[in-house]
């Protein structure tokens, strides 16, 4: 073995103590830990830390340009860093939209203008549409050229199938990959309750779960009959889940994700017009809970996203009705799902896939599987550092969570990337 940049010692790999060997920005050889030197190699003490890859968000909402109020990226990007995310992309709904080389490489510098020595690799998700107005496809290959490695109009979805299929071939001319943010615009709305028990009683209009659900329909039949590849935003419900298992059962490119907030919360954290629980789609029952969890578990839902929304408290500080849809996730992602491994319902091995592996595979991103050669990009995980949710605690502008006091199982300690410590 050539000679290490410097060594992480004793950082639990599979439950095992393991040494990760580091030069070039890149992995050396993760091994089983000796006790033995590293020659003048600098040394990091992981006892008792949990080493991750990176993980990858592929669902993040970053607000700049335009709305830098409720975030920025540097503020985004390091909330993303100190959840232990190596990778961001980040959704095209900003002002002016991301539908122009332009805009693209303006975020591409803020990112550099952030972390000057290097931070947290930022790739762009480019609009479908011109001004996300469902109209006009976006100007791809300028896209594509320009850094982006997918397309939506998450938050405007194209109701009109027609120019979706356009969208959907011309973005695999270039290599891109169709985000959708499935829902039926007309019966959904943005009213961001789910329509049952809850909305009847808080007397608000829901959305019901067939709003999501039937554009789940047509994007799957529409990959399988193109044979080109969707990816199925936020997938919240029982009934989409079914839909995509029945799809890739058919060996249909349909890819999917969901949130930590859908694995985590019921319909029951709105009571009280609590507008931070305000999110599209919308929190749904226990039934579905265990649905999402069981999805993931399996790989019918490929990955985790976190569809990070930081609002201003200005703006959710209105009545129910007038809040914007959105939850604050960078921070809390990764410890709400290593929670779910404490708990037993999901395995550290799920995690890894769910939030690294199967996104990197999707969107063709770099991903660190610790073989010798990859991008150095790892989390070290303390376990013992549990935190409180506040906005005291938090990175993002965005403060807009439910979770707020809730108690979190540990945090990241370290994030590196290409080796170098960005945390
Ligand atoms: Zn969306």
């Amino acid at each position: 073995m050539s000679s290490p940049d410097f060594v992480i010692k004793n950082a639990l790999w599979r439950g095992e103590a393991h040494d990760l060997c580091v030069a070039d920005g890149k992995v050396l050889e993760l091994r089983p830990a000796s006790g033995e030197g590293y020659g003048d190699a600098p040394v990091v003490d992981a006892s008792g830390l949990v080493l991750l890859p990176a993980l990858i968000d592929v669902h993040t909402h970053l607000r700049e340009p335009g709305f830098e109020w409720k975030e920025d990226i540097a503020t985004g990007l390091s909330a993303a860093a100190h959840g232990g995310f190596g990778s961001v992309m980040c959704m095209a709904n900003t002002d002016p939209v991301n539908d122009n080389a332009a805009v693209t490489e303006r975020m591409l510098d803020r990112a550099r203008e952030a972390f000057p020595g290097g931070g947290p690799r930022l790739f762009p998700v480019g609009a479908l549409s011109v001004g996300l107005a469902g109209h006009e496809l976006a100007p791809m290959g300028e896209l594509a050229a320009a850094g982006c490695r997918a397309v939506s109009n998450d938050g405007m979805p194209v109701a009109n199938s027609e120019l979706f299929r356009h969208a959907v071939e011309y973005a695999a001319d270039f290599g891109l990959t169709v985000i959708d943010h499935c829902e039926d615009p007309h019966m959904a709305l943005g009213v961001g309750v789910n329509e049952g028990a809850i909305s009847s009683r808080l007397g608000l209009k829901g959305q019901p779960t067939v709003a999501e659900s039937l554009q789940v329909a047509r994007d799957v039949l529409l990959a399988e009959y193109l044979g080109l590849p969707i990816h199925i935003a936020h997938v919240s419900c029982r009934e989409s889940v079914e839909l995509i298992a029945r799809a890739k059962e058919r060996g249909v490119r349909v890819t999917a994700e969901t949130c930590p907030h859908y694995l985590l919360l019921t319909e029951d954290a709105v009571e009280g017009y609590d507008t931070a629980a305000k999110v599209n789609p919308p929190l749904r029952t226990m039934d579905h809970v265990q649905v999402m969890r069981e999805a993931l578990r399996t790989g019918v839902i490929d990955m985790l996203a976190t569809d990070h929304a930081p609002h201003a408290a200005h703006e959710k500080e209105v009545p129910f009705t007038q809040a914007p849809n959105g939850i604050s996730g960078l921070d809390t992602a990764l410890c709400v799902t290593m929670g779910l491994v404490d708990e037993g319902v999901l395995s550290l091995d799920d995690l890894v896939r769910a939030w690294a592996t199967a996104p990197a595979k999707a969107f063709g991103l770099p991903v660190c599987a610790f073989a010798p050669g990859d991008p150095a990009d790892f989390t070290l995980y303390d376990p013992s550092a549990s935190w409180v949710v506040s906005p005291q605690t938090m990175h993002s502008k965005g403060r807009n969570t439910p979770l707020l006091g809730r108690t979190m199982p540990g945090r990241t300690a370290f994030l590196y990337v290409n080796g170098k410590r960005v945390v």
